[in-house]
């Protein structure tokens, strides 16, 4: 007998039939003799609605009762999944974020998990019922409610596994795996059938939505498995755990696209020591999350310094930013919200050469230029116009091979044949 955590997202619960269905496969569950933990999300589009809502009262409404009034999303499908089971005679309850409790900080619309009390989750499953948990809220020390940040039912799913103990963590969604690249920008594209954590983490920040980035976090924390199943196909779906398979790496495993950010350049700045410091320092006190950064090399003794910041935060951290530019007696502020960052990502790329001129070359061959270059153990990052970010992740993933027409190569293949050099750790380029 097993214990397992299955999350079921928007789509899968978006309609009253849906939750029918989706109780079907938690009832199956239930009658082989397992017991299951339910994590619902909000009805698809429910989410969107409740947050128009409360900007329609207020530009910026107050960050708590925006938590009080989504977090009601997920307690209406926890309720009707519940419902759903008691109908077929199977007994379950409900549990909001409160009454388990889920314990996190107080960042209102992106609260951290601290801590979970999972006693009354297991005196429930000892009573024999089914529980149903509703994903994204949680409780913070104030008594107030919280919320997860967007796609943070999977991390509820994946936090409740980890401190439960589940055998298994199933993410049941829209599709049947997670994909070489979003299927439905790449019609071409593969189910993987594993992936390391790592791999999942980079792929989340890099832009696949199909796992909450946070969610992978804590898969890898506490070494949790984690399987992405379609909610009402049958298939193996996509198992993403801390196993490195050295047989099936390929150096690519996927291309990710990220296209929420927003560009700044400082212009013109005189260059001295402790300069990054006198811009960096100041915005992350206003709470700026920046991402990449590049320096150009100075030109009499002026520099420009370019970052990223997320796209959403940009009309609200002008200001402060222009506040900065004023300080470190920028010459000109530039910003760009017209941005896109394409990412590739492998754990193969640790010690296989070649994917850096790989990339370029094949963004180069269509005319897409690269504004800013990242990189990471495992990921090349390029920000590009975000017109052209369809096109590019289109050419990189058949770049890497990773269609379903064409073999994908054996790990190392293709840049040991292009290059013939020997497998060299973190060389890339
Ligand atoms: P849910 O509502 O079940 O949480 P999401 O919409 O959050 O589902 O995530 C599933 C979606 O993620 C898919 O419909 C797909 O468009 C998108 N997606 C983006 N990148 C990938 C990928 N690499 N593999 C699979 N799906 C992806
Ligand atoms: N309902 C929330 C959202 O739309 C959480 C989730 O679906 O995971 O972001
Ligand atoms: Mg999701």
């Amino acid at each position: 007998m097993a214990l397992i955590v299955q999350k079921f997202g928007g789509t899968s619960v978006g309609t009253l039939e849906r939750i029918g269905r989706a109780a079907e496969r938690v009832a199956a569950t239930a009658r082989a003799g397992h017991r299951v933990v339910v994590v619902v999300s909000a009805m698809a589009g429910e989410t969107n609605r409740l947050l128009k809502l409360a900007h329609d009262i207020a530009e910026v409404p107050d960050l708590a009762e925006v938590d009080v009034l989504i977090a009601t999303g997920e307690q209406a499908s926890a309720a009707m999944m519940a419902m759903q089971l008691i109908a077929r005679g199977h007994p379950a309850r409900s549990f909001l974020g409160h009454q388990i409790a889920i314990h996190t900080n107080s960042s209102y619309g992106r609260a951290w998990i601290e801590s979970i009390d999972r006693e009354p989750v297991l005196a429930a499953l000892d009573r024999g019922e089914i529980v149903i948990v509703a994903g994204f809220q949680g409780i913070d020390a104030a008594n107030r409610t919280t919320t997860l940040g967007r796609g943070g039912s999977d991390t509820t799913a994946v936090a409740l596994a980890a401190a439960l103990g589940a055998d298994y963590c199933d993410i049941f969604t829209d599709v049947d795996g997670v994909y070489t690249s979003d299927p439905n920008v790449v019609p071409d594209a593969r189910r993987t059938p594993h992936l390391t954590h790592e791999e999942m983490l980079e792929m989340a920040s890099l832009g696949a939505k199909v796992l909450a980035e946070r969610s992978v976090e804590y898969a890898m924390r506490y070494n949790v498995s984690v399987r992405v199943l379609h909610a009402f196909q049958d298939g193996e779906g996509t198992l993403v755990d801390g196993r490195e398979d050295e047989m099936e790496q390929r150096t690519v495993t996927a291309v990710t696209c990220q296209r929420d950010q927003a560009k700044i350049a400082f212009r013109g700045v005189p260059d001295r020591p402790g300069i990054a410091a006198s811009i960096f320092a100041p915005l992350s006190e206003a709470g700026v999350v920046v991402d990449m950064i590049v320096q150009n090399v100075s030109e009499h003794g002026l520099t420009d310094l370019t970052f990223t910041v997320p796209r959403v935060d940009l009309k609200r951290l002008l200001p402060a930013i222009e506040d900065v530019a004023r300080g470190v007696q920028a010459r000109q502020v530039d910003h760009d919200p017209t941005i896109a960052k394409v990412s590739v990502i492998g754990v193969g790329m640790r010690t296989h050469a070649g994917v850096a001129a790989r990339m370029f070359q094949a963004l180069s061959a269509v005319g897409v230029n690269m504004q800013m270059i990242s990189t990471s153990e495992i990921k090349i990052s390029c920000v590009i116009e975000d017109k052209f970010s369809e096109l590019a992740v289109r050419v990189l993933h058949d770049a890497f091979e990773l269609g379903k027409k064409k073999a994908p190569s054996p790990r190392g293949k293709a840049s040991a044949a292009k290059k013939k050099t020997a497998p060299r750790k973190r060389a890339r380029a």
